[in-house]
């Protein structure tokens, strides 16, 4: 245990994370009296994908390492879209990746009145007016990057009319798209963001929490920073496209004279084969492309939780990507690489068989069953030892015998002997076909009743050590194997200028229904991960797996893609 900590806290100094070093000398400054209060703030209108949880572990990492604290804080300035579904299920995956905001729950939503109040004040100063052009206009007017924009006609109100304005827009007294309120700074600024944004919107709509009290709902921009400054944040660590709402984040905060966090940018992350937005995200779940948000093959933590990927591997893997300014797409092989490690240590090892071939032992008694010892996980002693049960008819992988082998395949063959795992040494002696279709539909063996345990008495060797089950003993189960969701590395744009969801992969799903599992595999618990030896790591379905009816996830399999190719460089 020491030592694989010790490597990973030598990984841990390698990686950049220019975020904790801002921090750090932030600490070292004596700035915000030394303290760290950072935030993660969802917006509750999807689940959690991989992406957030780059956020989560920088917010709540940095807080934990600096002695600080960082705040859940809901973001729904968006009647339209958000849901209290959403609201649980995120604060699940939070506390499944294993993070803490204990009474840090906050909602933007609790700060309406204040930023109302706030807006009233700006209106009171001259620095917000309310404005009638329509969305089209207003975008007119805005001019583009390289002309300025134009004044609205409406920006010269009086403060007594648009205080007046403001409080009809608040009273319900505006149809929705008619007026808006607008911050009045610069409409020849180079930064788009300062040409008299937006602050407030009408929506006659009910909003998750505060029910049918609003008309008007505060636009994101005109929300963050002041939920950040009234929350007491010292660092407001968010992703890169919002390095240019940032001159706006510090204007509103300047304007209102109240405390002020700073913003610091950092990269997104991106995994090649995945979406990673959740509008996205969403639209696979609506138009059935996908089970639900929680599908094993999502990039979402409840996706990943279902498919077997451990809490740990997720954080590790965040860690290992590190923190930085540019953009960059990482690996799917890299991710699945801290998965493995992860597993390999954790998950106890059983024997299944996913493509069943029938096997006679024809020289092993009829009523006789052998009870074999096997070891539980190799990588780690304390686990221990079980029994699996041996008799007469077994059943191999399909895959492990060829009748007409080529020179590489060591496996099974007709006259050749190979080692049952934990078992005995077989000898094939005979191939029984279907007469109509020519498959293979039985092997017919001999067993080496000296080499119990899996080892000749006289050192003679075997090529190839295989699974298998007992059939008498065995459970049938449904194995669900999943490939990539989609075809291309980037699948974003669609094939030949059509819709991205022309790159979902067919086979990104492979169900199988006939398969055996040894008698101590079927107790395992739905969530529980296993590794399939030879096979993979597997999780059983936390929703659909059932004692009497097995249902197993792949995880992902064992050959690790990512550490060989680090081999050839
Ligand atoms: P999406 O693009 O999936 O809709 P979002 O940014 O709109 O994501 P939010 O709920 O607003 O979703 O995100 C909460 C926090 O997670 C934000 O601080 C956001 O910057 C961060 N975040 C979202 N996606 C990523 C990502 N791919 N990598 C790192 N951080 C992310
Ligand atoms: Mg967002």
């Amino acid at each position: 245990m020491t030592s694989s900590n010790d490597s990973e806290n030598t990984e841990e100094r390698r990686v950049s994370n220019f975020v904790r070093n801002i921090i750090e000398e932030d600490i070292a400054a004596g700035k915000n009296e030394g303290q760290v209060i950072t935030r993660f703030p969802p917006e509750p209108n999807g689940y959690l994908h991989i992406g957030h949880a780059k956020s989560i572990c920088l917010n709540f990492g940095v807080a934990e390492r600096y002695k600080g604290q960082c705040h859940l804080r809901f973001d729904d300035t968006n009647p339209t879209k958000e849901e209290d579904e959403y609201v649980e299920a995120i604060k699940e995956d939070l506390r499944w990746l294993g993070f803490d905001w204990g009474e840090h729950e906050y909602y933007a939503s609790d700060y309406f009145d204040q930023l109302y109040d706030w807006a009233i004040k700006l209106v009171e100063e001259g620095k917000a007016y309310v404005c009638d052009l329509t969305f089209e206009e207003m975008k007119e007017y805005r001019g583009t990057l390289t002309e300025p924009g134009r004044n609205s006609p409406y920006r010269d109100r009086t403060v007594e009319e648009n205080l007046d304005l403001l409080a009809r827009m608040a009273a319900g007294e505006v149809d929705e798209g008619k007026m808006v309120l607008r911050a009045k700074i610069d409409m020849a600024a180079p930064n788009l963001n300062l040409r008299d944004p937006v602050m407030y919107r009408v929506l006659k709509m009910a909003h998750h929490r505060t029910g049918s009290k609003w008309n008007i709902y505060p636009m994101y921009d005109f929300c963050h920073g002041q939920s950040d400054s009234i929350e007491g944040i010292t660092h407001s660590v968010c992703t890169l496209e919002f390095e240019d709402h940032r001159p706006l984040y510090d204007w509103y905060i300047n304007a209102l004279g109240i405390h002020h966090p700073q913003q610091i940018e950092f990269a997104r992350l991106n995994i090649e084969y995945t979406m990673m937005s959740k509008r996205n995200l969403l639209e696979l779940v609506n138009e059935k492309h996908v089970d639900s948000w929680d599908d094993p093959r999502m990039p979402t933590l409840s996706g990943m939780r279902r498919r077997g990927y451990p809490p740990q591997a997720i954080r590790n893997f965040c860690e290992a990507v590190g923190v930085a300014k540019a953009n960059s797409t990482v690996d799917f092989a890299w991710l699945e690489h801290f998965v493995r490690n992860e597993l390999n240590k954790t998950s106890p090892r059983f024997m299944a068989v996913v493509n069943p071939l029938k096997v006679v032992i024809e020289n092993y008694p009829e009523d006789q069953v052998d009870e074999l010892e096997a070891v539980n996980n190799p990588e780690d002693p304390e686990a221990g030892t079980r029994m699996v049960p041996f008799s007469k008819v077994l059943y191999i992988e399909r895959d492990d015998f060829m009748e007409d082998p080529p020179k590489k395949f060591f496996r099974l063959a007709p006259g050749r002997e190979v080692r049952l795992r934990y078992a005995y040494f077989i000898t094939c002696t005979e191939v029984i076909k279907d007469a109509a279709t020519g498959e293979i539909t039985e092997l017919r063996c001999t067993y080496d009743p000296e080499t119990k345990g899996g080892n000749a008495p006289d050192g003679r060797k075997v090529k190839a050590t295989m699974h298998w089950v007992s059939v008498a003993h065995a459970q049938q189960a449904e194995v669900r194997n999943y490939n990539q969701l989609f075809t291309k590395a980037n699948p974003k744009r669609g094939k030949k200028g059509k819709h991205w969801t022309t790159n979902i992969n067919p086979e990104s799903r492979e169900v199988l229904t006939e398969c055996y599992i040894e008698p101590a595999l079927a107790e395992v618990k739905g969530g529980e991960r296993v590794q399939f030896e030879r096979l993979g790591y597997y999780c059983a379905d936390n929703q659909n797996h059932t004692r009497k009816a097995p249902v197993f996830n792949r995880t992902v399999t064992l050959k690790d893609v990512w550490a060989k190719m680090q081999k050839k460089g």
